[in-house]
């Protein structure tokens, strides 16, 4: 909790300092909306965002004057308007055994971590859990799965480096069905150098998937870097139709990242937040809860 409130101060601290300058002005004149304006979309939030926030203060009657704290205020309850909605836990009771759970992202996002801590966290909560290294591309990638699959101590399906990962998804998924797992995260590879290939990979883990179970993949989780910034929405836009993406998980919100890119993608792709990543180690997942980011965002 420390670690995610360290991170968000930074990002807030910039809107909040950006905000608290701005009050030493009496009225709330243009130039000084254009100020606030210019803060919230600097932080990432989105010009939407920053237009609706604006128009409440333009528009707003503060008896005792405006302060900082009446902002941030309504900066946090406009936040959390928006993501509300795409608050959405994942559940693994929600389909029927075994629930195939697809990750995807482009290397570095943060996808084997966060396999391992969405690993973990079922775990405690007495699921069966299964991995299987559908990133046959990186023999790293692979290794590194292992190591996690070990250290949390649950089952993994791998194979070679060059593997065929529909093949390994196929097993998995056989392995996986009448053995008590009740969940099984299927890791991807994700090079997007070579959109084509991984494209036409993720699809054909898809078909393979879908004549196993009609049904599956029952969740496609796309992993985001924070520290990214504008570019997570570059990838959701890539991503969303051609790995048909369910859900997302957003990583390294304890570093220097900007919360903000969160609201702007809340915004404008409507997709659930299952969960934020806080650093780097397997217990470091937080269950996205809209009040509570909104108001780290807003400072
Ligand atoms: P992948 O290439 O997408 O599988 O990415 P990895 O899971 O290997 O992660 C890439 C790097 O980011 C590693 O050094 C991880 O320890 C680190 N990482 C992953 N998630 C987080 C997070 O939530 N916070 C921080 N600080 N680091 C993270």
């Amino acid at each position: 909790r420390d670690r995610l409130l360290g991170g968000f101060r930074r990002t807030s601290d910039r809107l909040s300092d950006n905000l608290t300058g701005l009050f030493t002005r009496a009225a709330l004149d243009k130039a000084t909306l254009d100020e606030i304006e210019d803060a919230l979309i600097a932080s990432d939030l989105g010009p939407a965002m920053a237009q609706r926030i604006r128009n409440r203060l333009a528009e707003g009657r503060f008896e005792r004057g405006l302060d900082a704290r009446a902002v941030k205020e309504i900066v946090a309850e406009e936040i959390e308007k928006v993501l509300a909605p795409v608050a959405r836990p994942l559940d693994i009771d929600a389909f029927p055994r075994p629930q195939v759970i697809l990750v995807i992202g482009v290397n570095g996002s943060g996808k084997t971590t966060t396999i391992a801590k969405l690993a973990r966290r079922f775990q405690e909560q007495d699921y069966g859990v299964m991995l299987a290294a559908g990133d046959t591309f990186r023999a790293a990638a692979i290794a590194q799965l292992r190591i996690w699959a070990e250290r949390i101590g649950v089952p993994i399906l791998a194979g070679p480096e060059g593997g065929d990962p529909a093949g390994i998804v196929w097993d998995a998924v056989k392995q996986a069905t009448g053995t008590g797992i009740d969940a099984l995260i299927v890791d991807t590879a994700g090079r997007l150098q070579n959109k084509r290939e991984l494209m036409d990979e993720l699809a054909k883990i898809r078909r393979v998937l879908g004549r196993l179970n009609p049904a599956a993949p029952h969740n496609v989780i796309l992993v985001l870097d924070a520290t990214t910034g504008q570019n997570a929405l570059a990838q959701i836009e890539v991503f969303k139709d051609v790995a048909g993406v369910t859900g997302l998980v957003m990583t390294k919100l304890d570093g220097t990242a900007r919360g903000g890119v969160l609201v702007a993608a809340a915004e404008r792709f409507g997709l659930p937040i299952h969960a934020i990543g806080v650093g780097e180690g397997m217990d470091d997942l937080r269950p996205f809860d809209a009040r509570e980011v909104a108001r780290m965002i807003a400072g």
